[in-house]
């Protein structure tokens, strides 16, 4: 069903340049995925059929940062690879966003080490932190459309104070938590 078929094609619709800028540019991200590691695999669950980032307009992964305006920092980063993603990030299109996927992209993760890029924001503008380790697919999914918030907001009036609105972004767990154990007791009673 197309638009045709809710409203009468000789109606006249009025909006903002900006506004129909911003709907074009989130209904078609085109993400770069700098996939390093484990994440790399759960980013490319995400474009399959069964999560099918397709539905989100995000779907089309490109391997050249000119056709790119989305990357995704799927994995650590290892100081040797710094420079490559910094390239990449520089060769993307304008304007462009950031996700720092999984604890490793944000954090370092367990590699504590000199060898790994302790978050990738140290030397990237990060829009949204997906937390994880590995994070789900829909979990990626959920910072795609977080994405989508802030293009929806581009250049738009803010609230008035010149801040950025709130997303109201929460992930709450999808299960129910188990039963905690009774309490423990040492010897005899
Ligand atoms: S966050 Fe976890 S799953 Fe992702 S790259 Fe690091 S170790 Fe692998």
């Amino acid at each position: 069903m197309g638009l045709e078929a809710t409203m009468p094609v000789d109606n006249i619709l009025t909006t903002q340049v900006q506004a129909v800028i911003n709907w074009a540019r989130r209904s078609a991200v085109w993400p770069m995925p700098f996939a390093t590691a484990c994440c790399g695999i759960e980013l490319m669950a995400t474009a399959m059929s069964r999560y099918d980032l397709s539905r989100f307009g995000a779907e089309v992964f490109r391997f050249s940062p000119r056709q790119a305006d989305l990357m995704i920092v799927a994995g650590r980063i290892s100081t040797k690879m710094l420079p490559v993603m910094h390239r990449i990030y520089n060769q993307m299109c304008e304007p462009k966003w950031v996700i720092s996927m999984g604890a490793c992209a944000s954090t370092g993760g367990v590699f504590d080490t000199y060898a790994v890029v302790q978050g990738v924001d140290q030397f990237l503008p990060v829009d949204v932190y997906v937390p994880g380790c590995p994070p789900r697919p829909e979990m990626l999914i959920e910072g795609v459309m977080a994405i989508q918030r802030i293009i929806d907001e581009d250049n738009l009036p803010t609230d008035g104070r010149g801040k950025r609105v709130p997303l109201n972004l929460a992930l709450e767990p999808n299960y129910e938590p188990a039963a905690q154990p009774v309490d423990v007791t040492v010897g005899l009673s």
